[in-house]
């Protein structure tokens, strides 16, 4: 991967682009515990952030942008303004092979436990190297997602994050853009069939379209997409184009939003409005945001200029969204980002408005 669209532009990829130049609970419809009884039970805190280690170690070596120091890069900033003692700290878990596959091909999941036990070789076509441990490593992301989902479903917390997840470029039977196993469609398969939800709103401002996640659910209705990102014309992985809106009997409800390259938050924020009214008519019952921090200015692989001003303003919109329709259910998963300053201060405004949302 790396370059889409022969005799196209160039088209920087996540990875490529460094190196280049340019239930067991809440049923369907069942109310969250009420508020008083879920503030005394978590200790104040209805946000709970999952990390830790484990997810620590999901990270490329040989100073692959994905490093493995991005987690702490995050954890840092978080303590350093006390978010850590605002939200409740919830540990990852590994998710097992039956939760991988809600989503993955067998065949593709048996791949990855090859390479990984090796750790040689690549898993896409150049994005996304083996290494020791990684089928291990990215288990536990999306079991840390799943985490996430559990405590959101039982109304142990209303919203949730997790820093390292959000790994939207993976498909079902391959590997992308530093992507090995896409906790997202984990998650959303876990919503459906454990759940029974029938509209889950896919919210992704990473500076990369979400193609993992798009064409998974490009013809599936229950899962609601708004996805901001630059201009694939100009960045891996080259789809995401406005006339992308779904198929079949999901036509309409995806909304691609390209963005210009060295777009700013004046443009984000004259395109956000059209993003919630997009949500906003689905009424969902769920709210996924992969709040990738790739759309900052600075970042070494893309070309957008957001702020965490961006950020913020989108989790506390979402945060209403999921109030109004949801019962306040919301999961922020961190995405890509490989500023690590970019990083801190991005994912900690998204944590900081779920803590602050009312
Ligand atoms: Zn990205």
């Amino acid at each position: 991967m790396g370059y889409a669209g022969a005799g196209g532009p160039r088209i920087i990829s996540d990875a490529g682009a460094g190196r280049q130049p340019a239930a067991g609970h809440a049923r369907l419809g069942a109310p969250l515990p009420t508020r008083r009884h879920r503030v005394a039970e978590n200790g104040g805190s209805e946000t709970c952030v999952v990390a830790g280690e484990r997810i620590a170690r999901y990270g490329f070596p040989d100073g692959h942008p994905f490093g493995p120091d991005r987690h702490d890069a995050f954890w840092r900033e978080l303590v350093s303004q006390g978010l850590d003692k605002r939200v409740q700290q919830l540990a990852p878990r590994t998710a097992t092979r039956a939760e991988l596959e809600l989503f993955h091909d067998p065949g593709y999941v048996e791949f990855v436990i090859a390479r990984s036990a090796t750790g040689e070789g690549l898993l896409d076509a150049g994005d996304t190297p083996a290494f020791k441990g990684v089928y291990e490593a990215a288990s536990d992301v999306v079991g840390a997602a799943l985490v996430a989902a559990e405590a959101v479903m039982s109304g142990r917390a209303r919203r949730g994050f997790v820093p390292i997840a959000g790994l939207h470029h993976a498909g079902r039977a391959h590997a992308a853009g530093f992507c090995v196993f896409n906790d997202i469609g984990v998650v959303v398969e876990h919503l459906k069939r454990r759940h029974g939800l029938s509209r889950i709103a896919y919210v992704d401002i990473d500076a990369h379209h979400g193609d993992g996640v798009f064409y998974a659910y490009e013809d599936d209705p229950v899962v609601i997409v708004a996805d901001a990102h630059e201009d694939g014309r100009f960045l891996y992985p080259g789809t995401g184009a406005a006339s992308e809106t779904g198929s079949g009997a999901a036509s309409g409800s995806k909304l691609n939003l390209p963005l210009p390259p060295g777009a700013g938050d004046a443009e984000f924020l004259a395109a956000w409005p059209a993003i919630e009214a997009h949500v906003e008519r689905y009424a969902p019952e769920f709210v996924i945001f992969q709040c990738g921090a790739d759309s900052l200015g600075g970042d070494p692989i893309t070309h957008l200029r957001l702020t965490e001003d961006a950020h913020a303003h989108a989790a506390r919109r979402l945060c209403a969204v999921a109030d109004r329709h949801a019962s306040g259910r919301i999961l922020g998963f961190g995405g890509g980002g490989y500023n690590r300053r970019n990083i801190a201060r991005a994912w900690t405004r998204v944590v900081e408005a779920f803590v602050e949302a009312a």
